[in-house]
């Protein structure tokens, strides 16, 4: 009777500890580490669970420096332990936290914590997102098949139908070449589904709110932000980074959310990582100073500006001058004053003559200024 007992005993604790550690396994698949650079200029590094990286000069880290070994810095994160163990190889001093970590020593780094590689110089933070796919933090939702709400619009940009679109490949010619722009300058979206009226009658204002929520639309979410493709995306590669947070726009933004719209932030650098072009075409990651569309939102753009949703000087000024505000520069100004101060003048911007962002050369119109821009960015 008692052995009976045991052996289920044994049996539950067995069970337990299978479950615990399928929630480890879990957990550690989960969470992503990266290395991002304070220099903006250069992509973050992926560093795998418990796996051996190392950096120095070269091309990944864009470091020139002679005094920087090619092998300057070996590290090993720790998703479940959420540190970094930096250990310096090369000759000159690799230092956390400006205290320098000694030849073949080893130090934990931190979120938080600034890794310079060599001499003080090329700062990089750890950080460790949640990863909701298998794909490096990308989920990649696919179309199950039902179609979205206004799906028979002219303003599709979805792939084909029972065609899913493969993460980062919008399909623009998948609209009708006789589209309507339908963003901001519509009063409600277009829908010829009657059975769909309700959705489609959503206040154009309000189109994210409705976006954000439909997984046909989300590429990756986690407890904070959802990614969706801009639906009229205006570059090659247009994402939007929504946070769950009801913040109606950056005039709603204070102190508070600063932790907030850093996630953001490298959650647009992360979805950046996926991008097939990413190597070849720059992107930048910002706010419209004055949003046409409410609930806060991140534009992560590339800047070819090659698409047929690109048609006006508006766009193109909200993109390319300060009308576009970094998102670094948001948090920075959150950081300083607290909240985002925006010049009443602003919108002026809008009106100017239109200016390759690239060689700065003035053209008469947008159709030109598009053959233009093919010259910086060939297909
Ligand atoms: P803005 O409000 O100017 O910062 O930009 C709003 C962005 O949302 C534009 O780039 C539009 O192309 C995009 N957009 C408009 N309506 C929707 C929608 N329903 N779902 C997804 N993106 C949208
Ligand atoms: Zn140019």
């Amino acid at each position: 009777m008692w052995l009976v007992a045991d052996q289920q005993r044994e049996g539950l604790l067995a069970k337990e500890r299978k479950m615990r550690r399928a929630v480890m396994l879990a957990w550690s698949t989960m969470r992503v580490c990266w290395l991002v650079s304070k220099d903006r200029s250069c992509q973050r590094i992926k560093l795998p669970h418990l796996e051996m990286v190392v950096i120095g000069r070269g091309p990944e880290t864009k470091i020139t420096d002679k005094k920087c070994s090619r092998r300057q810095v070996q590290l090993k994160a720790d998703c479940n332990k959420g540190y970094v163990k930096v250990k310096q190889i090369g000759v000159n001093p690799t230092s956390i936290d400006l205290e320098d970590i000694g030849k073949d020593q080893e130090i934990k780094l931190k979120p938080g914590q600034i890794l310079h590689i060599v001499n003080k110089l090329y700062p990089y933070t750890v950080q460790f997102l949640d990863e909701m796919g298998s794909c490096a933090g990308v989920e990649e939702v696919k179309p199950k098949g039902g179609k979205r709400p206004c799906d028979e619009s002219e303003n599709n940009v979805e792939s084909m139908p029972g065609k899913p679109a493969k993460f980062g490949q919008m399909d623009p010619q998948g609209s009708s070449s006789s589209y309507k722009q339908n963003d901001s300058n519509s009063s409600t979206s277009l829908c010829q589904n009657p059975s769909r009226k309700k959705e489609c009658l959503t206040h154009w204002s309000q189109g994210l709110k409705v976006s954000m929520k439909d997984p046909n639309m989300q590429i990756y979410k986690d407890e904070r932000a959802v990614v969706i493709k801009d639906m009229y995306p205006k570059a090659r590669y247009h994402w939007l980074v929504l946070p769950w947070e009801s913040i109606s726009s950056l005039k709603a933004v204070t102190q508070q959310h600063i932790e907030l719209l850093e996630h953001m932030h490298a959650v647009g650098e992360q979805i950046i990582q996926q991008c097939p072009e990413k190597d070849t075409l720059p992107f930048r990651l910002g706010y419209h100073a004055i949003p046409s569309l409410s609930h806060l939102h991140l534009h992560v753009i590339s800047q070819d500006f090659d698409s047929p949703w690109f048609v006006t000087k508006r766009h193109w000024n909200s993109f390319t001058t300060e009308y576009f505000v970094d998102s670094q520069d948001v948090i920075e100004m959150v950081k300083k004053k607290g909240r985002v101060i925006v010049d009443v003048s602003i919108s002026q911007l809008l009106k100017l003559p239109l200016k390759c962002h690239v060689c700065k050369q003035l053209l008469p119109t947008v159709p030109k200024l598009k053959e233009h821009l093919g010259k910086h960015w060939p297909k």
